[in-house]
């Protein structure tokens, strides 16, 4: 059982208040976003986003040091920020471990040393020195835009943490657990999640974010019991013991040890009753609905293989490049594509053509200097004055199909109109595949009837179909309550494209997050939707769940979640049609 460190009563001071203005003195429970079912209990770990202002102030009242004794202290602090993010890089692998290398090189890059040493020779303190040149890289870096672009977030972590070491204190960010924890964050950097350890991180609980943040991406992918947008949590004392129910969004701090071991214990014990969920997907009285895999590469497909997955439901062809400045030869790109089909030879795998733009650049395609790139020139729309871009992946991805073997269908993110669904459809059958679109922009979804006159199949993009909806930034934290695909606008257009493709019998699926939702689920299966694909890690929950309602049940939880006022109604409504 874990022992908590803290006590309740510690919670907050007497005249301090949250951002929503409610009082703390004495708050015990808080309400969030659930986005990873599952129940934990222990104390709060809490991630500091910033160095302590108290600490900055007493360095800026000492006398100003010779440049060289600052520069000296500058070293030293970039050698230990350089040697923490080592370290986390040889405890993981892949994709994560390259981050964190990536961000010791630029820690320790002498362009950034040398643009400190000038500063401190013009007669400014360390920290001002710091400050300066990370805003020299990073006027730099934002203006070679694209990939470099993306580096920022690193920077101004490297500053943060920099700063935090030249003041003598603690790095800021997500702390080493030394016993199993809750982890409250205002929101957590990919820098900090690289390494968490579902082992000592027994759930996560954000001030900010919302299901699609990268905090839930990443939670939903290891398994650990989350809650975001939580108000108020950044103010609970380091140490208190936290319950944190993932499926409920509550979290609360006055509960009674024996009381919270106990909902724990019947937690993991339902978790295990959900693992060994095997497939194939259906609802309890055998309606089949597929249940699928979204990956981003021959690894992760491989990995997706051994999940009860029927096929991959979302192959995002451009996480294969987001650090290539030259675009791949078709040839390679037919090897790239070709890893990831081969693990589905017996099932089938949908590829989704480039979405470059807005929250994933490609050096070689996402067009530079976008007023507003969300809205810009993104995903099929590349295709527009690049046709060949668009023509070289069908190649490949035909060339991969016919290579491997494996059943593939072809659909195109960001389709607003018929006629992109027409051309792009007859582009892909032309090389002897199935074609569909993402929906993704509610003009899609409100002629998705239309759009099934030209394509074999839908697949609906929550996480964009959200943003679009909701004219709400899927990336901002504060905006999080809106970018929720339990917002009845979003229900109501997932209703209106599941229901096309019913009248005109062909397949629609979900594959935003909001599939990886295990009640959601069953909402989404009420509606009409045929498949849903998510993160591997997602499956069991989400079938077991299928498995366990109805179909006449997932319509009543759908009737009742488009009738609610919001989403935090309607996951109450659902989750008492279920309980019935
Ligand atoms: C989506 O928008 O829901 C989607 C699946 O695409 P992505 O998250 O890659 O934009
Ligand atoms: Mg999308």
């Amino acid at each position: 059982m874990v022992t908590p460190t803290g006590s309740p009563d510690s919670a907050g001071s007497p005249d301090v208040t949250d951002p929503t203005g409610i009082p703390t003195t004495g708050r015990t429970a808080w309400t969030g976003t659930p986005v990873v079912p599952g129940v934990a209990y222990a104390p709060a770990l809490v991630a500091r986003a910033e160095v302590s202002p108290d600490a900055v102030r007493r360095f800026g009242e000492r006398p100003v040091p010779e440049p060289d004794v600052s520069l000296e202290a500058y070293d030293a602090a970039s050698r230990s920020v350089a040697d923490g993010f080592t370290s986390r890089a040889a405890a993981v692998s892949g994709a994560a471990s390259e981050v964190l290398t990536a961000s010791a090189g630029l820690t320790l890059d002498k362009g950034l040393r040398g643009a400190v040493r000038t500063r401190l020779r013009g007669g400014h303190d360390l920290l001002t020195s710091v400050h300066a040149a990370v805003e020299q890289f990073v006027g730099v870096f934002t203006g070679m835009g694209g990939l470099m672009a993306e580096r920022v977030t690193d920077l101004r972590d490297i500053e943060r943490r920099l700063v935090a070491r030249v003041v003598g204190e603690a790095e800021p960010g997500a702390p080493e657990p030394s016993e199993p924890s809750v982890l409250v964050a205002e929101d957590l950097a990919p820098s900090d999640t690289a390494t968490l350890d579902p082992a000592l991180v027994v759930a996560l609980v954000t001030e900010k974010g919302g299901p699609t943040s990268h905090t839930a991406i990443i939670a939903r992918q290891l398994g650990i019991p989350c809650v975001v947008g939580t108000a108020g949590i950044m103010l609970v004392d380091p140490g208190t013991a936290l319950l944190v129910d993932g499926a409920t969004g509550e979290v609360s701090s006055d509960v009674d040890p024996d009381d919270a071991a106990a909902r724990v214990t019947a937690d993991v014990e339902a978790r295990e009753a959900l693992a060994s969920w095997s497939g194939p997907g259906a609802t309890a009285d055998g309606r089949q609905v597929k249940v699928l895999a979204n990956v981003a590469d021959g690894e992760s497909s491989t990995a997706a293989r051994r999940a009860p997955v029927e096929g991959v439901g979302l192959f995002r062809t451009e996480l294969c490049f987001l650090n290539r400045t030259e675009e791949p030869t078709v040839a390679e790109q037919t090897a790239i594509y070709a890893d990831v089909l081969r693990p589905f030879v017996e099932h089938y795998v949908i590829v989704r053509t480039l979405d470059a733009g807005s929250d994933k650049p490609v050096a070689f395609a996402t067009h530079e200097g976008e007023e507003n790139p969300a809205l810009g020139v993104r995903g099929l729309r590349l295709s527009f004055d690049n046709p060949g871009l668009l023509e070289r992946q069908l190649d490949a991805i035909a060339g991969a199909a016919a290579e491997t073997g494996t059943e593939t269908w072809v659909m195109a993110p960001m389709v607003a109109t018929v006629a992109e669904a027409t051309d792009f459809a007859a582009a892909v059958r032309s090389r002897g595949l199935k074609a569909g679109v993402m929906v993704e922009v509610p003009s899609a979804a409100l002629l998705a009837h239309r759009m099934l006159e030209h394509v074999d199949f839908l697949s609906i993009g929550t996480n964009d179909l959200t943003q679009y909806a909701m004219a709400a930034d899927r990336m901002a934290t504060d905006l999080a309550h809106l970018t929720d695909p339990w917002q009845p606008a979003v229900l109501q257009l997932i209703a209106i494209t599941a229901h096309a493709g019913q009248e005109a019998g062909k397949p629609v699926g979900v594959c935003g997050e909001a599939a990886a939702d295990p009640l959601l689920a069953t909402v989404l299966v009420g509606l009409g939707i045929t498949s849903l694909s998510m993160a591997a890690a997602a499956v069991r929950p989400v079938g077991a769940r299928l498995a366990a309602t109805t179909y006449d049940v997932c319509q009543e939880a759908a009737d009742a979640a488009l009738a609610a006022s919001d989403p935090a109604a309607a996951r109450v409504a659902v989750r008492a049609v279920l309980d019935d």
